[in-house]
């Protein structure tokens, strides 16, 4: 998928423009890759819609090709339709909150329930009672009692011949009357939608008024994701989705598809089988996710916020001739450090991305670049030009200035040297391209 993107960003990126043309070809790769990623159909199409409407006729920033502006636009809208809002759970209701768990049997919601119980006591200091409204099955009901007390929160105690309204009710007395601040209400669940559980669902929400509703999804719900969401917002009325299996393989698609059609926040997502594998919703890590190019969009904002590609060109074609001088080191430093140590100009340039997850590993620390940036700034523009001068007393001068030592001055020309020596070994073998195949 990556190639057949970057192909057509390639075109594009020729072209120089942001046409209709253009832009039409790159959404029909987008469409692709949305479908792979397992996002809804109507809701695809609903999307490339969206963005075609704003992406022709944009004028195309300056320091990125026309193709990494529409990854950025396609990914802005990824992220804008996967919702800004912070995930938390509402608890502003008089205690017991009411915390009504909904959805397909196997979906997660027990696990999930455990999750959330074990996060709003621990995070939050709430005093959290769970039950379980499943009738059906024994063994759900157990499940949720020893996930109780592995993660140390109290569940209702198991009676006979209830109904899950009647189990409701009790979860809520027994809250009120033991002081608890949230009681969490595991639903049984069916393997599709049915009108009995959705019944069962509703005489339940109208029997405690839950401030939370959250349906629990399976990330690789692919397709049906839309069904099952669409269904109990619209009969339910859903707060917020709990998004699991995200430790898999999906792509995330059902994020986007069940967002899409309720317009609630995703409030967590599952990353395992533990009580403690919950995270923070994060859209920005979806939808690269999703588009299957994190890194690649990560790259565009950052080049659209802080990077001149020109710049960048410019010292390369430097560096290439083996001039590459401190004054340059200096650019190359601030821009790392803008940045956050991301690799600094180099990375920006087609072609090494290898080199650029090199540097991102490489640790760059904010400290170090600081100390480097003193380091230059203490040395007169006659000296950044021509490191030949630097001599014994003018690196000392220098380490007084910068409240570094000799030491540390060393260090940065002779970080300097290497790489004006790599720069000119690349230069040799053909530019850019030469450099990715010496350090690949
Ligand atoms: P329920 O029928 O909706 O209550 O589903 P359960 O909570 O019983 O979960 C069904 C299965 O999925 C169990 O084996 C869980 O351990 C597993 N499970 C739940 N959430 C996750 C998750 O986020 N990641 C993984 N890998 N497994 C999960
Ligand atoms: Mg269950």
């Amino acid at each position: 998928l990556q190639n057949r993107l970057g192909d057509v960003f390639d075109r594009l990126k020729k072209r120089g423009a942001l046409k209709e043309a253009d832009v039409t070809a790159a959404l029909r790769e987008v469409r692709v890759a949305l479908l792979e990623a397992d996002v809804a159909l109507p809701v695809v199409k609903d999307f490339i819609d969206k963005v075609r409407e704003r992406a022709v006729g944009q004028e195309v920033i300056k320091s990125v090709s026309p193709g990494q502006q529409v990854i950025k636009i396609v990914h802005d809208n990824l992220v804008e339709m996967l919702g800004t809002e912070a995930g938390t759970i509402n608890l502003n209701a008089v205690p017991p909150v009411p915390i009504l768990m909904v959805g397909l049997q196997g979906g997660g919601k027990t696990t999930s329930t455990a999750k959330l119980a074990k996060r709003l006591k621990e995070k939050d200091r709430k005093k959290v009672l769970m039950a379980s409204l499943d009738i059906y099955r024994p063994a759900a009901r157990e499940q949720l009692r020893v996930l109780g007390e592995q993660i140390e929160v109290a569940t209702l105690p198991i009676a006979e011949n209830e109904t899950p309204v009647s189990i409701a009710k009790r979860a809520m007395a027994a809250g009120k009357l033991q002081g608890y601040d949230v009681v969490m209400l595991d639903t049984a669940g069916r393997l599709s939608i049915d009108e009995s559980m959705m019944d069962e669902v509703i005489q339940v929400r109208d029997a405690v008024n839950p401030v939370e509703t959250i349906l629990v999804a399976d990330a690789m719900t692919g397709q049906d994701a839309v069904t099952t969401a669409r269904n109990f917002h619209e009969r339910v009325g859903l707060t917020g989705i709990v998004l699991t299996r995200m430790d898999g393989d999906a792509r995330g698609g059902a994020a986007l598809s069940m967002r899409a059609v309720t317009g609630v926040p995703i409030k967590g997502v599952g990353v395992g089988e533990r009580a403690d594998a919950l995270e923070d919703f994060h859209p920005e890590r979806v939808a690269g996710r999703i588009l299957g190019m994190g890194d690649v969009v990560s790259l565009v904002e950052k080049a659209a916020e802080t990077i001149e590609i020109e710049e960048a060109e410019r010292i390369a074609k430097k560096m290439q001739k083996g001039a590459f001088d401190l004054e340059d080191m200096l650019s190359q430093l601030r821009q790392v450090k803008k940045m956050g140590g991301l690799g600094g100009v180099m990375s920006m340039l087609p072609g090494i991305g290898k080199l650029q997850k090199q540097m991102a590993n490489a640790n760059v620390d904010e400290n170090v670049i600081k100390k480097q940036e003193a380091i230059i700034l203490s040395m007169t523009k006659t000296e950044r030009k021509n490191v030949k001068l630097m001599n014994a007393s003018r690196r000392r001068r220098i380490a007084a200035g910068s409240g570094t030592s000799v030491q540390e001055v060393n260090k940065l020309l002779k970080q300097h040297q290497d790489m004006t020596r790599v720069m000119k070994q690349m230069g040799k073998m053909g530019g850019m391209k030469g450099l990715g195949a010496l350090l690949g």
